[in-house]
Formats: structure tokens, C-alpha cells, sequence
């Protein structure tokens, strides 16, 4: 009975009852001795009194932890604190719960496209895939062409999230999302080119924060890229540690217009900011000084002033005119919008990414001055940059490098599959080989969960979220599966995805994928310190609440929420030992046969992450921040948790297709199987080790028995890749593709489909060498010419083979070079800007 109402998670005053009423029962039965019955009911009374009357709990009980409370809480920086408070919480506070109300995910409407986006996707975002030669761009041009550039201006690609009374497109993000996931799949230069102004940037700061007139001015400019915007936070000192930026705007008045008037004289230094070399205008993160206190009381009063200045970060400073190195008045990180052509600004040199070429470079500013109506949302922004920024990349980062990412992966499903089926060798297609089919699984498997974490993400973006933990967990792992994806591309696809040149489809993805490891927020630092960091205190039910009333010393608002939180903990061990005893088995589910196992497998690894979180949080507090490999487990446990539930999301708005089955099931195992690995890699690890070993048993008492993918699984799924289908055509739903014999991708799906077509025939030729009717060893002509003489295949037969084995003797075909060619497009990169001050940023 105990174990029932805790597992329901009755309250407080509950318990009291529930004990009472069986106190009373033992003393009108008489069942106990007197004495004992007297020692039972004196523990009894107690928590009666402290439960059924609040000034007595508040006064002995919740007075003393709140004060103990405020001793062990870390002091929270202004900037510390707007990165808390920044973004939205959506499934994840679900899943931080303990007891995700699975009705609350199933009941979003699915991702859709309106008829104007899908037209667009098929109009403009296909011609576009159609210009893109991504080997001219990336070998010979380094650049797009200008064609190209023209056409995404024209077509307003850099304004996708602008409104439309702007003159942008107005889409959602889910919208957004197809468009940069489809450019990618062919060409990562054009879709990092495309990706940067719709993401955290100039346009997305306005549209929330800018002033009427900045409005106005910028975002019909932006939209139809009459200016080409970047966005500058980075510098050589402050990459991971952005909030250390030493870079320094300090108030004074200055000549703009001809006319004397209040603003910054900057000084900066910046380092691979996206499209700086082409920008025309520059959005720029500085910390603002104002030690003359030349601004108005209220303009200072928003501004907050616990800045730290990291020591070293002026270094660079040497003296001038304006005193940049002095931090009195420090009034916080603030983002102001600078036209290229503002004097003093450096601008215009390029960093050369590893594998693309978009822009990206350094840039710098000395003794720029600029107005106060330059700052992004007017003086009453000035000092609110960081909870600005931090807001935009909640919304930016689920969008942008998920979408890549999942592009690669879909492009990767589509062309490892048509490839092993085309690529023979010991007289068999590739794919058919157990030990391809072991590399092949994960492409799919993977490629499928990346898609329906992006999907669900983007649809929370167009719910109104801004999902702050979620949009960390997309950017970190789908960066990462897409790592683990093409480097099984590169194996499976062996010498043809090594050699370079314009056949190569594989290599230039390959080549960029430390890139999308490393922007918008490194892949370490995001799973050592944000996922878990953020959502500990952003989803848990009542953290933040009690660290609010702890330090407010609000004791009516903290015995609230302590005694609530206390309440749910022994819920939580209830349900941890049920579902770990069960399954899950009594958890709800959503009645559907196929997939109903795996809801249980969610809730029941929910009660246990939720449980080892407290734990964590509870015996180490603030300490939780420099452990950051504890920290990085338990985000890695939020995470395939949160990854798993859109499968099911995704499964249930595709109409649960039967055929796709094997794709949910492979997305399963491998989640629960990493969840399972993290688990015990957190409680193995434990600061108390009895604690630990505890929680493990509870959660699982018969050991490790989540398994990865097995065998036979493997086989389903990549049967998928392997034959054209409706599944198949669900995976890769979004690339861009095409069957021409001329192009990249096309020549590979058009050898594929012939092959295909011509399976009979290939099956009458091969058993015609077999039973050594005709010889195998000749060219195909004559080949053709044997099956001919032979009866083997009739003439229209035979054309279908000898059509089918020249495009697959033309889809393993790999490039190669004469001296003067690689002269060419070899030695260019050089880079010339070495000599010029500054280029070593
Ligand atoms: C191609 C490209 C485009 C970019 N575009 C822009 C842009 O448009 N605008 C802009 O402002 N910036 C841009 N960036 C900058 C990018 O955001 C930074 O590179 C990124 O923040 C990491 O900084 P860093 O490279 O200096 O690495 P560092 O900060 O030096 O980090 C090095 C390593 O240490 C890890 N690390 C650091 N601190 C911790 C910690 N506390 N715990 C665990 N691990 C940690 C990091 O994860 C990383 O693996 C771009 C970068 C690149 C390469």
C-alpha cells in the first residue's frame, strides 16, 4: 500500500493521514503492546503537526534548511543568470519530471509545410540545388558565383525568418529547416551561406529587440540582401568563454552626421565570424563602459554591473585616447549594429574553413565611434546583450546545424544504399556483405533519429518555444551522429569517396564536419557543461524556484516548493523500483502494440534519471559545475531520452507505417543502450559510492538489459537502403536528388535503378557463367554478344543489362588529373593575407 501511494505521489498532508489512520487502526485493535503503541505515535504526532499546520513546519523545520540552502548556493552572475532564464522548457521538463505526460508531446499538431513553402522548395530551392557545382565552389572558385549570389539575394534566402511585412518570406522554422537541410545535401558552402542570416543573427535580434526605425531601415534591406549581414561575438581570447569578450565600448560623445552625439568609441577584435569578408553590415557583441556616467540614471539603473574583466583580456589594449582598459561603470555585454563603411572598421580578409568555402574572417575595430541609435534596441538594450543572445540561440541552434546535419545523413542514406547495391565485388553487391551491413545500419538507424529530433525541435520553434536545453541537445548530438554517419559513408564507400575531384559526392561533407562540431557552441563544452548545466536548474520542477526563494528568504514560497520537491523524490523511488521491477509495466503507454514497449522504456529510465539528477544536484550543489564528466553523463542521459521520445513523436505523425518499423526499433536500441551506458558510467562514478550502487539497483535490478541493435535488425533496416520503396523515399525525404548520368549524387540512384531493373536478366547472365555457357572474362560487347548467341537474353533484354552495367561501371568511376590540372586548382589557398597586420587572428 505504502509502495501504491507513493508511486502515486500522494502529499504531505496525505501521508500524515494515511499514518494516522493506521495508528488508529493498531490502537483500536490492540494489537501492539501499550508502550510500543506510545513510542509509534509520538514520531506519528510529529509529522502530523509539522504536515497539518504550516506555521509550526515553516517555523521548526522550513526556516533552518532555508537558511542552510542560502549558505551552499552559489552566488549566480547577472550574465549566469539571463543564461538560465533565457529560452523555454518543453519535453525536456517532461522528462526531468519523472513522469512525462506523454499526451502533452502526441497531442502537438506535426510539422507542415504551407503550400507557399513547399513551393518554394521545389521552385527556387531546386534551381538553386541545380546551380551548385559544389567541386567549382570548393576547388576552383572558392566562392559561389555570382550567379549564385544574385540568386539567393533574389530570391530572398537570406531573409526566410524576416516577416513578410518586411519583405522577407515569413516561414516557420520548420520551413527554415527543409530549406537549409536540402542546400546542404548539396553544397555545405551554400548552406552555411544561407544558414548564417536566418540564424543567431542581425535579422533575429531586430525582429525582437530592435527599435521601430531599426526595423524599418535593416530587415527590407536584409531580406532581399541589399545588406549581407555577420554577426560578431568570437574573438582570439574569448571562443568557448564568450562571455569574456574583452572587447570594449566605453560612452562618450562623438561626431556622427556632422552633429556632436551621445555613443561608444569601440575597440574590438574578432575572429571567424560568417560572411564578415562580404558583410555591409556588422552586428557586434562588446561589453559597455560608461565610467563618466555620461548616461541618464534610468539608462544605468538596466544596466547591471557584476562584469568581471578576465584578468589578461586587456593585454591587447595598449592605451589610447579612450580609456578602454579601465572597467568602472561596467554595464554589461550589449550588440550593436555597425555599417561596414563606419570609419575605423577592418574588414574584408578571409579565413579559409577546412573543406567549404563561405565566407568567414576576421575582423577589427579601433577607435570607431558610433551612436547610441547604432545599439540594438536603443540605450534601453544597452547592457542586455548576453540574455538577447542567448535567447535568438535557444531558436537559431535547433534549426540550423541539426538541419546540415540530418541533410548529410539523409544524403548519406541515399547514396551508400543505391552505391553498395551497384558496387560489386567476389561477384556480389557490397551491401550484401554482413560486414558492410554492420557499417551501413548506423547510416540509416541514425540519419532516421537525427531526422525526427530535428523535426520535433523545429515544430516546438514554431510552437512559440524557444527551447534552450533542447536546442543544446540537437546541436550536439546530430553534429555528432552526422561524425559517426559519413565516417561509415567514407569506410563503406572505400577508394571512391577517398579520391577527390567533381565525382566525389562524400568528401567535401566529410571535410566539414569539424566545422559543424565546433560553431554555435563547441560539441565538449555543450555536453560537459550545457545540457545538463541548463536543464538541471531550467527543467527541474522546483530548482529554480528554490534557489529563487532560498535567496529572496521568502520562506512561504520555499516550503512550497521544498515540500513539494521532497514529495516527488519519494515518488520517484517508487517508481524507479516498480518500473525497474516491472519494465515499466504499469506506465502509460499509447496503446499501440509495436511501439508500446518502448514508452515504457522511457518512463521507466525517466523516474530513474530524474532520481540520480536530484541525487547529484543534491549532494553536490554548485560543485555539479566543475564535474563535468557527471555532468556530461547525465545530459547524455536527458538527451537519449529526450531523442527517443521524437521517435515515437515522428512514428505517430507519419501514421505509424508498418514498413518503417525496423528504423523506430534501431533508434530505440540505440538509445536505451546509451542510456543505460551513461547511467552506469554515472552511478559507477558516483561521489557516494553506496548512493550510487543504490540507484543503479533500482533502476536496474537484473543488470545491463538494454542491448544494441542486433543482427537481424541490422538486416531489416538495411534492406531499406538497398531497394527503392516508400521507407526508403521517407528517409532521404528533403535531399536534394535527382536520376541524371551526368550529375554527382544522380549517377550513382540512376546505376541503382537500372540495376534494379535489370535484376532477372543479371540473374540468367550469372548463371549462364556458372554453368560456363558463356565466359565472364571478355569486354562487355562481347559479353552482349555471347548472351545473344546463346539465347541467354533476348535483345530487348540484353539492352536493359548492357544499360544497366555501363552506369554502374560509370558510378564507381573516381576522377583523376594531368599535372597541369592540379596546378590548377592546387596551389591557390596559400594564404596571402599573412604579412598584413592582424591576419594571424
Ligand atoms: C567556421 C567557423 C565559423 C564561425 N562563425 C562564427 C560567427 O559567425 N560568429 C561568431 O561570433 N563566431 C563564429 N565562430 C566561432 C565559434 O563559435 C567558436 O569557434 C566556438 O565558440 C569555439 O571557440 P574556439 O574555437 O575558440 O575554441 P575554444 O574555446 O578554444 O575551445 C577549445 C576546446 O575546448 C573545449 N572547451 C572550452 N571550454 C570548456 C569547458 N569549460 N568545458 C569543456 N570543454 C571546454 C571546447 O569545447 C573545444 O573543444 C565560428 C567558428 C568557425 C570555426
Amino acid at each position: 500500500m505504502t509502495l501504491i501511494l507513493a508511486y502515486y505521489g500522494i502529499s504531505g498532508k496525505g501521508w500524515a493521514l494515511f499514518l494516522t489512520a493506521i495508528m488508529l487502526g493498531l490502537t483500536v485493535s490492540s494489537a501492539l503492546h501499550p508502550v510500543l503503541l506510545i513510542l509509534m505515535w509520538i514520531p506519528v504526532i510529529a509529522l502530523d503537526m509539522l504536515a497539518l499546520v504550516p506555521p509550526l513546519r515553516k517555523k521548526l523545520l522550513t526556516t533552518p534548511i532555508m537558511h542552510a540552502v542560502k549558505r551552499v548556493l552559489p552566488p549566480l552572475s547577472q550574465t549566469e543568470r539571463e543564461a538560465l532564464e533565457a529560452g523555454t522548457v518543453c519535453w525536456d521538463g517532461e522528462l526531468f519530471s519523472g513522469v512525462p505526460q506523454w499526451k502533452r508531446l502526441m497531442d502537438l499538431p506535426a510539422p507542415k509545410l504551407t503550400p507557399e513553402e513547399q513551393a518554394f522548395l521545389d521552385g527556387p530551392v531546386e534551381q538553386l540545388c541545380e546551380m551548385l557545382d559544389d567541386w567549382e565552389i570548393t576547388q576552383n572558385l572558392h566562392d559561389l558565383t555570382p550567379e549564385t549570389w544574385a540568386f539567393i539575394k533574389k530570391n530572398k534566402f537570406f531573409g526566410m525568418i524576416i516577416p513578410k511585412r518586411y519583405g522577407g518570406l515569413g516561414f516557420s522554422a520548420f520551413a527554415h529547416s527543409q530549406v537549409v537541410m536540402k542546400i546542404a545535401t548539396r553544397s555545405v558552402t551554400a548552406g552555411v551561406t544561407v544558414m548564417v542570416p536566418n540564424s543567431l543573427g542581425p535579422a533575429e535580434l531586430l525582429m525582437h529587440y530592435g527599435t521601430k526605425e531599426q526595423q524599418d531601415h535593416y530587415l527590407p534591406r536584409l531580406a532581399t540582401g541589399e545588406e549581407v549581414p555577420c554577426f560578431a561575438l568570437t574573438g582570439p581570447k574569448a571562443g568557448s568563454d564568450a562571455g569574456a569578450i574583452p572587447d570594449k565600448g566605453v560612452v562618450c560623445m562623438g561626431m556622427h552626421n556632422g552633429e556632436e552625439v551621445l555613443g561608444f568609441r569601440l575597440r574590438w577584435t574578432k575572429r571567424y565570424i560568417t560572411l564578415s569578408p562580404v558583410a555591409t553590415v556588422i552586428g557586434l557583441a562588446f561589453k559597455a563602459y560608461d565610467p563618466d556616467n555620461l548616461l541618464d540614471p534610468e539608462t544605468r539603473r538596466h544596466c547591471h554591473a557584476d562584469e568581471v574583466v578576465p584578468p589578461g583580456a586587456d593585454d591587447d589594449y595598449a592605451a589610447s585616447g579612450t580609456d578602454y582598459v579601465s572597467t568602472e561603470g561596467a554595464l554589461g555585454v550589449t550588440c550593436a549594429l555597425i555599417p561596414r563603411d563606419t570609419a575605423g572598421v577592418q574588414v574584408g580578409a578571409r579565413h579559409m574553413p577546412i573543406g567549404a568555402a563561405f565566407m568567414n574572417g576576421p575582423l577589427w575595430g579601433e577607435d570607431v565611434f558610433i551612436p547610441l541609435s547604432y545599439v540594438i534596441g536603443g540605450k534601453d538594450f544597452i547592457g542586455k546583450g548576453w540574455m538577447m543572445l542567448m535567447n535568438a540561440l535557444s531558436v537559431g541552434r535547433s534549426i540550423s546545424l541539426p538541419s546540415l546535419a540530418t541533410g548529410a545523413g539523409k544524403l548519406a542514406s541515399l547514396t551508400t544504399g543505391a552505391y553498395a547495391r551497384v558496387r560489386e565485388q567476389f561477384g556480389v553487391p557490397i551491401g550484401y556483405f554482413e560486414g558492410v551491413e554492420e557499417a551501413m545500419a548506423p547510416i540509416a538507424g541514425l540519419t532516421y533519429l537525427m531526422d525526427s529530433a530535428r523535426k520535433t525541435t523545429s515544430n516546438y520553434v514554431d510552437l512559440g518555444e524557444k527551447p534552450a536545453v533542447l536546442s543544446a541537445i540537437l546541436k550536439y548530438h546530430n553534429t555528432e551522429m552526422m561524425r559517426s554517419v559519413m565516417g561509415h559513408t567514407m569506410d563503406v564507400h572505400a577508394g571512391r569517396a577517398v579520391i577527390k575531384g567533381p565525382r566525389n559526392y562524400i568528401a567535401s561533407v566529410y571535410k566539414t564536419i569539424p566545422i559543424s562540431i565546433t560553431v554555435e557552441g563547441a560539441n565538449i563544452l555543450t555536453r560537459s557543461l550545457m545540457i545538463f548545466g541548463q536543464g538541471a536548474i531550467r527543467c527541474h520542477p522546483y530548482l529554480f524556484e528554490e534557489m529563487e526563494t532560498a535567496t529572496a528568504g521568502n520562506v512561504d514560497g520555499f516550503d512550497e516548493a521544498f515540500f513539494a520537491h521532497m514529495n516527488r523524490n519519494v515518488q520517484l523511488v517508487a517508481r524507479a523500483l516498480v518500473h525497474g521491477l516491472t519494465g515499466g509495466a504499469l506506465s502509460e503507454t499509447r496503446n499501440y502494440e509495436a511501439t508500446d514497449r518502448f514508452y515504457r522504456d522511457i518512463n521507466r529510465f525517466a523516474a530513474g534519471f530524474a532520481l540520480i539528477a536530484d541525487f547529484s544536484l543534491l549532494l553536490l550543489g554548485g560543485e555539479l559545475k566543475r564535474k563535468e564528466k557527471l555532468s556530461a553523463r547525465l545530459g547524455d542521459c536527458l538527451s537519449y531520452l529526450y531523442l527517443a521520445s521524437t521517435l515515437l513523436k515522428r512514428y505517430q505523425d507519419d501514421g505509424r507505417p508498418v514498413d518503417d518499423l525496423p528504423l523506430v526499433e534501431w533508434g530505440m536500441a540505440h538509445c536505451m543502450f546509451n542510456f543505460q551506458t551513461a547511467f552506469y558510467a554515472i552511478t559507477g562514478n558516483f561521489p557516494s559510492r553506496v548512493l550510487g550502487w543504490t540507484v543503479r539497483k533500482m533502476v536496474f535490478p537484473f543488470g545491463r538489459t538494454q542491448k544494441r541493435p542486433n543482427d537481424a535488425l541490422e538486416h531489416r533496416v538495411v534492406a531499406l537502403m538497398l531497394e527503392p520503396s516508400a521507407t526508403r523515399n521517407r528517409l532521404v525525404d528533403g535531399v536534394y536528388r535527382n536520376e541524371r548520368p551526368d550529375d554527382p549524387t544522380g549517377r550513382v540512384e540512376h546505376a541503382f535503378l537500372l540495376k534494379l531493373k535489370s535484376k532477372d536478366e543479371e540473374k540468367k547472365v550469372r548463371s549462364a557463367i556458372k554453368a560456363g555457357e558463356i565466359n565472364a572474362e571478355v569486354s562487355l560487347d562481347e559479353l552482349i554478344q555471347q548472351v545473344l548467341e546463346k539465347d541467354v537474353l533476348t535483345p530487348e533484354e540484353a539492352q536493359r543489362y548492357r544499360e544497366a552495367q555501363m552506369a554502374a561501371d560509370d558510378a564507381i568511376k573516381v576522377d583523376h588529373f594531368w599535372p597541369e590540372e592540379v596546378d590548377e586548382f592546387g596551389t591557390s589557398e596559400a594564404a596571402s593575407g599573412t604579412e598584413r597586420d592582424h591576419a594571424l587572428v
